[in-house]
């Protein structure tokens, strides 16, 4: 990810429109699932070093380095809808 994207992601998580929360809810529930989900201090994405609670609001399509967001961002990813930041 780019830092705009990072940065982007960051101020979503912390006011998120409800579709926004509902995406990363499911997002987060496939990094749950994922072998590639780490702990040091707080979840991470060891194929991209990003913190998970921070990255599943990203407002890019399926920005998942293994490609595993694709059916949820197919059916709940609206980026139109979804610009709420300045970014
Ligand atoms: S972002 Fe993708 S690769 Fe990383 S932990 Fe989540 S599902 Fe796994």
């Amino acid at each position: 990810m780019i830092v705009k994207d990072i940065i982007e992601a960051w101020l979503i998580a912390n006011n998120p429109t409800e579709s926004q929360r509902i995406l990363a809810e499911f997002r987060g529930k496939i990094c749950d699932d994922c072998s590639s989900k780490k702990m040091f201090l707080i979840p991470y994405c060891s194929e991209c070093n990003c913190p998970i609670g921070k990255k599943i609001f990203t407002n890019n399509f399926n920005p998942c380095p293994l490609k595993k967001w694709e059916y949820i961002d197919k059916n709940y990813f609206n980026p139109t809808k979804e610009k709420k930041t300045l970014l």
